[in-house]
């Protein structure tokens, strides 16, 4: 069942089942990206009759957030993208989900949600037994730029944005990308290859800059330029203005350039408001523990919007052993997560990289090995352990044989080995 944009007069029992009484042991879910709905199928499948109530801001589609960056190339439209309306969501999990309705307030004594229709002052209260707090991340903030343009500029971190920037596309054919992170140098990836002719500004010297060590990233570089990409780096958007339909773009080394649409991909930074605002313990994330429970012994969270344990990992295969390992606890047997070696591949297909960064501030350096077509780089101590990688071109050849002999992010007594 779902309750499209109308928030629950009562709380909230089962789908098929209602009462007025408060149901403690019902679980709320806020959220519905990859974090909310990967953790309501694993409940599901061990908990098949509990009660079940999604909230979300959007529409509740479901939809992989990782093809957002490589889709255009391919043709694919947000609709085509989205694989399941929140109404098939709603049949497949046994489950109410409450769509374009925010969660506005947590009263945690009382253990209920405030939460307000999109586009409405109308709120409601909602009750919940358990709650877990999957809002994810948000984009962050963009630096001041001057000149009249700074509010043209696109943002991808969702279904919506990606048809907005698709719409606006339309008969264009010059893009500015701001940010070679790996979001960026994906984009740049798929725009070259749908046609457009591409600059890629950062204000590091090489793309990937934080977790390439440079031969690896200039590797990365020339690849992409190969293939039309430019590149401009160690520089930074200080301009934006309009320029008839198109955008004059000032960069710090006195390069100007013309462009008919910009895309910012600087990062982004868990969401964490709610959280902070019901009291909850909040680092750069909602922080948890690998039970991945909060501050507050009823309230849990994960993906984006969690740190686990000090690691914020803000990627697929993550939130997916943390789903399966909270399903476990939610339903009755407490279980921790621990993440072994999670290499990401970067969808930056013309030039294949994959990375696994060892943590911040480890100890070591990187030894570098040129291949044919490629870079090996590996990231060792003064005892030789293997603490991170990273791979480009054909060098990914690497990457079963460096993930088997590398340090896991997690040791099984809660320290972190790199
Ligand atoms: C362009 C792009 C490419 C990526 N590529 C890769 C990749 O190749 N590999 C990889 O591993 N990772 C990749 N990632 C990261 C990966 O997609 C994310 O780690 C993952 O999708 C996060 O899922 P989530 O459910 O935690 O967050 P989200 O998908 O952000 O979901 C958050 C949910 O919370 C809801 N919400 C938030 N606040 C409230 C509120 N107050 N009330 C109600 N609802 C609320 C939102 O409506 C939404 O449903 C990429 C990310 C982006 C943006």
């Amino acid at each position: 069942m779902v309750l499209v944009g109308q928030a629950p007069t009562k709380p909230l029992s089962s789908a098929s089942q209602q009462s007025n009484t408060t149901t403690a042991a019902s679980l709320v879910i806020i959220g519905t990206g990859l974090a909310g709905y990967n953790l309501a199928r694993e409940f599901r499948k061990l908990a098949p009759r509990s009660p079940l109530l999604l909230i979300t801001a959007d529409d509740g589609a479901f939809y992989s957030k990782p093809l957002l960056s490589a889709s255009f190339s391919h043709g694919k439209t947000a609709q085509k993208l989205s694989t399941s309306s929140a109404e098939e969501m709603a049949r497949e999990l046994d489950a109410e989900i409450l769509v374009h309705t925010r969660v506005i307030h947590i009263d945690r004594p009382k253990k209920i949600l405030t939460i307000q229709q999109d586009g409405t002052e109308h709120v409601s209260k909602v009750h919940y037994g358990q709650l877990v707090l999957a809002t994810g991340a948000k984009c962050r903030k963009l630096p001041h730029y001057e000149g009249d343009a700074q509010a043209h500029i696109f943002r991808i971190n969702n279904l919506r944005d990606y048809h907005r920037f698709r719409t606006a596309m339309i008969g264009r054919k010059r893009i500015l990308l701001l940010g070679a992170g790996l979001i960026g140098c994906e984009f740049a990836n798929d725009l070259i290859q749908a046609g457009f002719e591409v600059d890629l500004v950062d204000q590091e010297k090489w793309p990937l800059a934080t977790l390439l060590p440079e031969i690896a990233g200039r590797d990365l570089q020339s690849a992409l330029e190969g293939y039309g990409v430019r590149f401009h780096g160690d520089t930074s958007l200080t301009r934006i203005e309009k320029s008839g339909a198109s955008f004059k773009a000032q960069l710090d080394n006195g390069e100007v350039i013309k462009t008919d649409i910009v895309l910012a991909a600087l990062g982004l930074e868990a969401n964490t408001g709610l959280a902070n605002m019901a009291g909850l313990s909040v680092q750069r994330g909602i922080a948890v523990d690998r039970n991945l429970q909060t501050s507050d012994p009823s309230v849990y969270a994960l993906g984006d919007c969690a740190e686990i344990d000090g690691h914020q990992l803000l990627f697929v295969a993550p939130l997916i052993a943390c789903a399966k390992s909270l399903a476990q606890t939610l339903s009755g047997n407490p279980s921790q997560v621990n993440f072994g070696v999670i290499p990401v591949a970067v969808k930056t297909t013309l030039h294949p990289t994959t990375i696994c960064p060892p943590r911040p501030g480890a100890e070591g350096a990187w030894q570098i090995s040129r291949e044919k077509s490629g870079v090996c780089a590996e990231f060792r101590n003064s005892r030789g352990d293997l603490l991170g990688f990273a791979l480009t071109g054909n060098a990914i050849a690497h990457r079963e044989r460096l993930s088997q002999e590398c340090q896991p992010i997690m040791n099984n007594q809660s320290t972190n080995n790199r």
